[in-house]
């Protein structure tokens, strides 16, 4: 189905990789894009930024767009604009697709603590803890309040937070190598790394330097998304969405 007009709502590798694959294949593309990282990665084709306001909002620019197509592309961590995408899909009388990466799972040797959410994280680290943080910048300072916690934080933009100087900040994009994950935590004394259970190979790296070095791992679970048509991969999406 050649030239169908279609919106992805992106932040994320994949809703890159998927954008990129439907234009050479004929197809109008539009990426959305929250407009929160200050350089961020571009596909190719007409790239939007900012809210829409609400699914009402996102609903109006699909019918003024005249879009046919909906794909939730975002990160599985980003449930309001999940829960936006869904209003919208119904009132558009669309169906809504979405790319989710699986999840990961605990392996042999791996030392999880699974909690629900920021808050349980913050929550489930013993005092005086040495912390390899690999949350987001906004979920930066619930771990800053904790007075007792200490090590690195790793992010793509610094948070709005001043860091006190018994947290240092490393700015950075993945993917890591496993050797490097490893050669971190050592040198700064990590006694625990705490991450979101985003799934995918780029950041995966982390989990297996934990494992071999026996560091124990608070992995926050994903939030609850509408329900959609699901498709774990680039390859599962396009096949669907362009056959
Ligand atoms: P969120 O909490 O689900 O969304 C907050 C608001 O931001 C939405 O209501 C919407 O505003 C706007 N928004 C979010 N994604 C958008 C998009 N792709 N296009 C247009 N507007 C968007 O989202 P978040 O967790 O802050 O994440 C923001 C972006 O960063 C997402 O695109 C996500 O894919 C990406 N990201 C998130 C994480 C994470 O851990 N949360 C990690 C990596 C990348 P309106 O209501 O005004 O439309």
């Amino acid at each position: 189905m050649p030239g169908k007009r279609i919106l992805i709502l992106g932040g994320t590798g994949e809703a890159r990789a998927l954008a990129n694959r439907l234009i050479d294949a004929g197809h109008g593309v539009v990426t959305s894009l929250a407009g929160v990282t200050q350089a961020p990665r571009l596909p190719e084709g007409e790239v939007r930024r900012g809210g829409f306001g609400g699914s009402e909002g996102l609903a109006a620019y699909m019918r003024g767009g005249g879009f046919q197509i909906l794909i939730d592309a975002t990160h599985p961590f980003a449930a309001q604009i999940s829960r936006h995408a869904a209003a919208a899909a119904q009132a558009c009388e669309l169906p809504l697709y979405r790319l989710e990466r699986p999840a990961w799972m605990a392996e042999e040797g791996d030392r999880w603590t699974g909690v629900a959410d920021i808050a349980a994280a913050v929550a489930a680290l013993p005092a005086n803890a040495r912390v390899f943080l690999t949350v987001g910048r906004k979920e930066a300072g619930a771990f800053l309040a904790r007075a007792d916690l200490a090590g690195i934080m790793r992010m793509i933009e610094a948070p709005k937070e001043e860091l006190p100087p018994r947290w240092n900040l490393i700015l950075g994009r993945p993917p890591f190598t496993i050797a490097s994950e490893k050669e971190l935590m050592t040198a700064n004394r990590i006694g625990h790394l705490v991450g979101k259970n985003a799934g995918g190979e780029e950041t995966r790296a982390k989990l297996i330097a934990a494992r071999e070095t026996k560091i124990p791992v608070v992995m926050i679970a994903r939030p609850w998304k509408p329900e959609a048509i699901l498709v774990e991969s680039v390859d599962a999406a396009f096949r669907l969405l362009s056959p």
